[in-house]
């Protein structure tokens, strides 16, 4: 998916290189621990739908970037 810039660019760069690409995750279904790719120019916040790469169950994925770059991320299983 491409995004365009804008304004908000300026304060919180994401997507120039810096901001984490992937995060690893445990299934809250199998246990198993994915890596999932991110994308940081989606925003600072992050909240979107994910099937496990293992047992298929939905993951409702939540990602926030800090200001540096780093994403925390974690993920819940879909009620
Ligand atoms: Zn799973």
């Amino acid at each position: 998916m491409v995004s365009l810039p804008d304004p908000l660019d300026d304060e919180f760069p994401l997507g120039d290189g810096v901001a984490d690409l992937a995060a690893e995750v445990d299934c809250p279904y199998c246990g198993e621990r994915c890596i999932i790719a991110l994308d940081p120019g989606s925003g600072a916040d992050q909240e979107y739908v994910e099937d496990c790469q293992v047992c298929c169950q939905p993951w409702v994925v939540h990602v926030h970037y800090d200001p540096d770059g780093t994403a925390e991320v974690w993920v819940e299983g879909e009620e």
